[in-house]
């Protein structure tokens, strides 16, 4: 990487812990000097020294569209114009909510945060305060944001209580987080069998894209939904990740599965900070102050944020649109598995709407990884390899063996055939 580059990194850690604002961009699994970038435009990203990347990590997914649209960006220029923020209810915030609750059948009320953290915390707090219940329940592997209850790992037994997986969260509040192992609809059947009556919800990323990417089977879902509502226990959609991603209803779409909350961020946003939860009435008008569940922000349903979703929706609902991101996908991640496969390299992959994983797996034996112990079997000096390789050849692809490719209506089919070319080259160097 440039000097330039390592230089600005320095500069950044001397006042930044670790010299970035959210661990993952640090390069710290990958190795290497994380890149500076300033500026990005549809499919491409540019470095502070203007080279080019095709951008496959989109923000870490909020953009479908494609950067800097110009119906996004006019959106946001106009609402900055008229000011940027009120601390009043607008009619922006109703036109988001409805355009919500009209597509997604699950959701009859919505709140607005700014983040998909603030939307994961605050559904749980709804959940608990619903059922008058403490304890939820996670999946290992999955990824919710960075609220307390939620970084918790399984305890030494399988049924047990969780631990901490971050210094500063009390034992005491990791007790009340049971993890079970993703795609496991036993492990959900036992748990019930045990804690029943007092859980409180059932957490879940319904496609995993923080474990690389998982697409459960039909069982477990269906396994979650009976084993909650037998159970008296919200089941919670974390869709910040798969809203408005994988489909226009997002996973939930795709598993003709009805959670009772779903949580919502990035698209929504189109770019700016944003996220949502949102579901059953009955549950949602337990909210303040409807209801005695507290929850607040300063800048939930900011103008900005609701000015650029408005914007954004216009696309998303045009026909063809998810079919279309969907086709990209195919041909890039089928022409990447064509190449590996001709190579020789252990290649497994996965994809669904806009949204794809490439997995270096170990030997010809191993299939598609289901949990999160299959991924972290995975070879990471591979992908490492890869992730390098890809990176000098002006490919950019999120800088962990543990995330998802994000792609845009706006990668063209040269932009995936460079991406192609770049792998097999890459390929041949590891094979
Ligand atoms: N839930 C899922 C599935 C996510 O992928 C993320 C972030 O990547 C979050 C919640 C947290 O969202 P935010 O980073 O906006 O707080």
């Amino acid at each position: 990487m440039s000097t330039k580059n390592e230089q600005l990194f320095l500069q950044a850690k001397k006042h930044i812990p670790g010299g970035v604002n959210s661990p993952v961009r640090a390069f710290a699994g990958v190795g290497g000097t994380p890149v500076f970038m300033h500026k990005a435009a549809g499919s491409k990203i540019y470095d502070t020294e203007d080279k080019e990347y095709i951008d496959y990590v989109g923000s870490w997914g909020p953009m479908i569209l494609g950067h800097a649209h110009p119906k996004v960006i006019d959106a946001v220029k106009a609402a900055a114009d008229d000011g940027l923020s009120f601390g009043t209810p607008t009619t922006f915030e109703t036109s988001v909510a409805d355009t919500i609750c009209d597509i997604v059948p699950s959701v009859e009320m919505i709140r607005m945060t700014s983040s998909g953290t603030e939307a994961t915390m605050s559904a749980i707090r709804l959940a608990r305060g619903y059922t008058g219940r403490d304890k939820i329940v996670k999946f290992e592997g999955c990824y919710h944001g960075h609220s307390d209850s939620l970084l918790v790992k399984a305890g030494s037994g399988m049924l047990d209580i969780g631990e901490p997986t971050s210094q500063g969260v009390p034992a005491d509040f990791a007790k009340h987080t049971i993890t079970l192992p993703y795609n496991d609809p036993q492990a959900v059947k036992d748990c019930f069998e045990k804690w029943g009556d007092e859980i409180a919800c059932v957490i879940v990323e319904p496609i995993a894209g923080n474990m690389n990417m998982i697409v459960p089977t039909q069982e477990f879902h269906n396994t979650l939904r009976e084993q909650c509502t037998q159970g008296g226990a919200v089941l919670i959609f974390d869709e910040v990740m798969t809203g408005f991603r994988v489909g226009l209803r997002g996973a939930q779409g795709h598993f003709g599965i009805k959670p009772d909350l779903t949580c919502f961020g990035k698209i929504i946003g189109a770019g700016l900070p944003v996220g949502a939860f949102g579901g059953k009435r009955e549950i949602m008008e337990c909210i303040a102050p409807m209801g005695g569940v507290y929850q607040a922000g300063t800048l939930s349903g900011n103008p900005l944020a609701m000015r650029a979703g408005i914007a954004m929706f216009e696309d998303l609902t045009v026909d063809g649109f998810y079919e279309g991101v969907a086709d990209k996908v195919t041909y890039l991640v089928d022409g990447i598995q064509a190449t590996a496969d001709k190579q020789g390299i252990e290649l497994r992959s996965t994809k669904l709407g806009g949204m794809f994983g490439l997995f270096f797996v170990k030997d010809s034996e191993t299939q598609v990884p289901q949990n999160f112990d299959e991924v972290t079997a995975c070879d990471m000096d591979k992908f490492n390899t890869f992730f390098h390789g890809m990176l000098e050849r002006g490919i950019y692809l999120a800088p962990s063996a543990y995330e998802v490719g994000f792609m845009s209506s706006k990668h063209s089919t040269e932009d995936l055939d460079a991406t192609i070319k770049a792998a097999a080259e890459v390929f041949a160097e590891m094979a």
